[in-house]
């Protein structure tokens, strides 16, 4: 078998005028107007949860009801962990091209008549523009199914060597168990990848998604058992997870955990599993991406225009809720002096924040009111602090929705809170440096946050290219030279990183899959 070799989706770009452009406009507009019931979905089975209700509004204009969904309760969850284990027998013996099929389908769905819908519910309900839903939720996640489903194939491939009277073979089962996805409110791609990198491999899953992206959750769903899911292969339940650790996390079929989230709560799910490690009946594969305090260190002979663009892109596009976010910078005094400050402060100050249905506006809210008072309880903070300088931005207004201000932070102590804290918003601490201590700067830059996630070096002096990589190799799995930290794209720049940042299993490549499968070594004698 050979599967098509994949091409990333070319991105729309939503001109106006455009007829795509009018498409998006009038799925907003049907979106907005109904309140959805976002039901989890067993056994190929839509259900209302039996828990607590929860409203999913829109960010930026909170007032505004999406839809309900509801708390799963620990016999819900139950019934999707059975479910996970009744249909993985014949899923795992299922000719991979079969399933493979199904992917590759919806992928087509979401490329064409999908597209519009998972856009709009991404948009509406995770405060992301066209571009920034467009990139997500459309091309990474076709991108996450047809490469996902190549570099199986590559898997699949790798065979042991045999010897005259000997045949070896490698059978890449999947795990011995079902593989629970926990994944964020940040991507809607994540949320896709997350439940089907496993299943792509054979496994049967558990999935709960982020409440607050129960909106675009439901749409991924619908096109996975549109393209031909088979009943029980990838089960969704809602909530916010108590019923998920009461239940999946300690069942004794518990292959694997797929997650993407925050640090803590990592360490949480790591910290059950170990407590109850005798509990299972194998050693559950933990796969995480998690935090990050991504960072750009400028060398005096960086190009000052590119380093301010991607200052500005790379900590507030997405209102800087990318686990990639920019939110720390390095810059040499004769460039901050010199223009860098006055173009990023200017183009800062141009920034628009409103309702992402407007399209002129560059970004939406913050996810909700967690994330909205961490905000306004930083500024408080820096209200008093006489080590730190708001250069721009600063205030927040949750009036109609959660808005903070894009905001540039100075400080003269590199070991301040704004370079080792990770806010999760559009924050971005800068250390001035005197030129003569740039390696100083880069040893402090690789050490003083305990994430190791994005980073980036703007820098046109070879030998300080070379010096300075070397320097920062382990302080980021994805490292930029003369680009953003932001904006991985599957197939070119695997993702994921190290220390608090996860287990850096490269989401969106070979080495994510093949963590999804448990390999028989056969040895036939003739
Ligand atoms: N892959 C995304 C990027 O490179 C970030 C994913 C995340 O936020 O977890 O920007």
């Amino acid at each position: 078998f050979t599967v098509p070799t994949p091409e990333n989706e070319p991105v729309r770009t939503y001109a106006p005028g455009t007829a795509e452009r009018e498409s998006l406009q009038k799925t907003l507009a049907e979106l907005a107007g109904t309140q959805l019931d976002l039901d989890m979905n067993i056994a190929g089975q839509w259900r209302r949860g039996t828990g607590a209700e929860i409203e999913v509004v829109q960010p930026h204009k909170r007032s505004h009801v999406l839809g309900v969904t509801r708390e799963a309760t620990d016999s819900e969850v139950a019934d999707a962990v059975a479910a996970a284990k009744a249909a993985r027998r014949d899923w795992a013996a299922m000719a991979f091209v079969d399933r493979a099929a199904i992917f590759l389908r919806a992928a087509e769905l979401i490329s064409g008549p999908y597209r519009d819908r998972i856009n709009g519910a991404t948009m509406l309900g995770q405060s992301k523009t066209a571009a920034q839903a467009e990139i997500d939720s459309a091309c990474e996640l076709i991108d996450f199914l047809r490469f996902n489903v190549s570099f199986a194939e590559g898997i699949y491939r790798q065979q042991a060597n045999s010897s005259k009277g000997i045949w070896n073979r490698t059978d890449h089962r999947p795990l011995d168990g079902f593989v629970l996805a926990i994944t964020p409110f940040n991507f809607t791609a994540i949320a896709g990848n997350l439940p089907t990198a496993p299943a792509i491999m054979g496994n049967t899953v558990v999935w709960k998604p982020s409440t607050t992206q129960q909106f675009a959750a439901n749409v991924i769903m619908q096109v996975l058992l549109e393209a031909g899911l088979p009943p029980g292969v990838i089960n969704m339940v809602t909530g916010v997870g108590q019923a998920v650790s009461n239940v999946a996390l300690l069942d004794s079929d518990l292959g694997g955990i797929h997650f993407t989230g925050s640090t803590p709560t990592f360490q949480h799910l790591w910290r059950t599993v170990g407590e109850n490690i005798a509990g299972y009946r194998n050693y559950p594969r933990l796969v995480g991406e998690t935090g990050g305090k991504d960072f750009i260190v400028a060398h005096p002979s960086a190009d000052p225009q590119s380093l301010a663009v991607a200052m500005v892109r790379g900590a507030y596009e997405y209102q800087g809720q990318k686990c990639s976010a920019l939110s720390r910078t390095y810059v040499p005094a004769s460039l901050w002096k010199s223009g860098v400050r006055d173009a990023v402060v200017g183009m800062t100050e141009d920034i628009s924040y409103g309702d992402v249905t407007d399209f002129s506006n560059f970004g939406g809210a913050v996810i909700d009111s967690r994330a909205y008072a961490k905000h306004t309880a930083l500024f408080e903070r820096l209200e008093r602090d006489d080590k730190a300088t708001v250069i721009t931005g600063g205030s927040a207004d949750d009036s109609v929705g959660y808005f903070v201000q894009p905001t540039l932070i100075e400080s003269s102590d590199p070991t301040h809170e704004l370079f080792s804290d990770e806010y999760f918003g559009p924050i971005n601490g800068v250390y001035v440096y005197d030129d003569a201590d740039f390696d100083q700067v880069v040893r402090q830059a690789a050490d003083i946050a305990p994430y190791a996630l994005t980073g980036a070096l703007f820098a046109n002096d070879r030998a300080a290219i070379a010096r300075t990589s070397e320097e920062l190799r382990f302080a980021a799995g994805n490292y930029y030279i003369n680009d953003k930290p932001t904006g991985a794209v599957v197939g070119q720049q695997p993702f994921g990183g190290s220390r608090g940042s996860g287990t850096n299993d490269k989401a969106g490549s070979w080495q994510n899959l093949v963590r999804w499968v448990s390999p028989r070594s056969i040895k036939e004698t003739f």
